[in-house]
């Protein structure tokens, strides 16, 4: 069979975009084939409840493309696309009804937090002085040579650490601990387990340096200024052509493959060498979600002022109460009063929905694969907060692990994050070694969250492992 394309990438979301830009801005001729009528994986919009309401179906917040270096190199002002930054990034309302919150600043942060000002300033402040440095450092392959290694040695110190510990040695007060707490549950991990509070500290900071953007439109945005400049650097996109085997490709010089784990074995799994076919069966998931999207007949009418101007939202109350509803999932256990991440990205977008209408993004954390029902606990967790909260509601859509997985096939099991983020699979994602992108097949590269750095819309698993296809197959061509 005669090569039909320089390279195949298998899945448009935010990596498999990355890798098919870095390889066509390196003269290769691309084919991107995606499984889904729509372009964008993890980040697209639809029209989920209501005409003219336009919700994020999976991602809605993000840090993590706005401090992304290969976002960097992509020019989204003239491919029309703008982050919108909310007043506050984030707000965690407390039963008293006050609110800690995360604001642009290190210090004016600090000062909300009362008695823990101090230990948050000493915390954050000399990390938030290196951001670029130790961003470059974590949103590669662990197994590296650190370019900043005493920068990275003050973040790893903390970061190692479970997130409940370093909360409640460093913080005296509630306010700060559960701030600290809610941002650390967006890895997934018990509060207990190690590098739990990396994720508290590089979110943390990332918010400092960058804010906490939503794209004006809808996270579909972002697929689309990438699948634009991927169409105007030569490449072709294939909508609706799922791979249900890696011999019913065209054939290419190199294959990047967007996808989880469990999907590849899926489709080249006999074809796999027995040992990496073992290491990858070893591989484990992380916990699963529950979402709803809300059409909403105004804002929120949140008790804490602070939440009323923030783009995220944290339910779940104080350290202990977010650690025990963690702890219960990581378990097996549906949680009574789960941890919930809401966001109102209507407030700051008026594209969002018709007139003085309103959306709202909002999921919490469920066992792995389980398909329980979770509005009633989703909606209690708000009106909590927010008493009046379920007479704004005009339309919900709610999307189970099972819907997940329909609409993604990298999502089974409700797994947003391509595979657990404990520290054994933050070292070796998914095998470890310095270009985990590598498989046993000549030429066929994995480049989906389940490889480094892992989860969340930044592009940098289909960039670097685009860079090893370059070098590997391409050497004499690479820019
Ligand atoms: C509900 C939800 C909320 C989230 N919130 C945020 C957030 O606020 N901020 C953030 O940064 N991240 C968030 N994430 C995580 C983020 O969306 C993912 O980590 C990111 O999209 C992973 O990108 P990816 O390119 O690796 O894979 P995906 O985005 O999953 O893309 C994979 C693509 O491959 C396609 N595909 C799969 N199998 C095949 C096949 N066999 N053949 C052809 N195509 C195939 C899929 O249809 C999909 O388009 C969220 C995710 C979800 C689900």
């Amino acid at each position: 069979m005669p090569i039909e394309y320089d390279a195949i990438v298998v899945g448009s979301g935010p990596n498999g975009l990355a890798a098919a830009i870095t390889m066509a801005r390196a003269g290769c001729s691309v084919l991107v084939c995606e499984a889904n009528a729509t372009i964008g994986g993890g980040a697209r919009s639809a029209e989920l409840t209501l005409p003219g309401f336009v919700h994020d179906i999976c991602s809605a917040v993000h840090p993590l493309a706005a401090a992304s270096p290969f976002f960097r190199t992509v020019p989204l002002e003239r491919l029309g696309f703008e982050w919108i930054q909310p007043d506050i990034p984030l707000a965690h309302p407390l039963d008293d009804g006050s609110a800690a919150a995360l604001y642009k600043k290190v210090d004016f942060t600090a000062e909300q937090l009362g008695g823990d000002s101090r230990a948050y300033r000493r915390l954050m402040a000399p990390l938030a002085r290196n951001w670029e440095d130790l961003a470059i450092e974590f949103l590669q392959p662990m197994l590296h040579l650190p370019q900043h290694p005493i920068t990275l040695t003050r973040f790893g110190i903390p970061a190692v650490s479970p997130a409940t510990l370093l909360a409640k040695y460093l913080f005296k007060r509630e306010p700060a601990r559960a701030l600290f707490a809610g941002i650390a549950a967006h890895s997934f991990l018990p509060l207990e387990a190690p590098v739990s509070s990396a994720f508290a500290l590089v979110l943390g900071l990332a918010g400092h340096a960058v804010g906490w953007p939503i794209p004006r439109g809808g996270s579909q945005q972002i697929s689309n200024a990438l699948a634009t400049y991927l169409r105007e650097l030569g490449g072709v996109i294939e909508l609706n052509r799922r791979t249900e085997n890696l011999r019913d490709l065209p054939k290419a010089r190199a294959i990047l493959l967007d996808l989880s784990v469990w999907e590849f074995l899926r489709i080249a799994g006999q074809e796999l060498p027995s040992r990496y076919r073992r290491k990858l069966q070893f591989f484990r998931h992380a916990p699963g979600i529950f979402k709803i999207d809300y059409a909403l007949s105004s804002p929120i009418p949140w008790k804490a002022e602070a939440c009323r101007h923030a783009g995220t939202i944290h339910l779940g109350g104080g350290i202990d109460e977010i650690a025990a509803a963690e702890r219960d999932v990581s378990r097996g256990r549906i949680p009574e009063r789960p941890f919930v991440l809401v966001a109102q990205q209507s407030l700051f977008d008026k594209t969002r929905a018709p007139g003085d209408q309103h959306t709202l993004w909002a999921y919490c954390h469920v066992p792995f694969n389980c398909d329980a029902d979770m509005s009633d606990q989703i909606e209690s967790q708000i009106a909590r907060f927010a008493p009046g909260f379920r007479d704004c509601i005009l339309a919900r859509h709610k999307m189970s692990a099972t819907d997940l997985a329909r609409s993604n096939p990298n999502l089974a099991g409700g797994d947003i994050s391509g595979g657990a983020a404990n520290l054994a699979q933050l070292i070796a994602r998914p095998i470890l070694s310095p270009t985990p992108y590598r498989t046993p097949l000549p030429g066929v590269y994995l480049c989906s969250a389940s490889t480094p750095p892992g989860g969340g819309v930044h592009g940098m698993c289909g960039y670097h492992a685009a860079g090893v296809a370059l070098r590997d197959r391409f050497a004499t061509r690479e820019q």
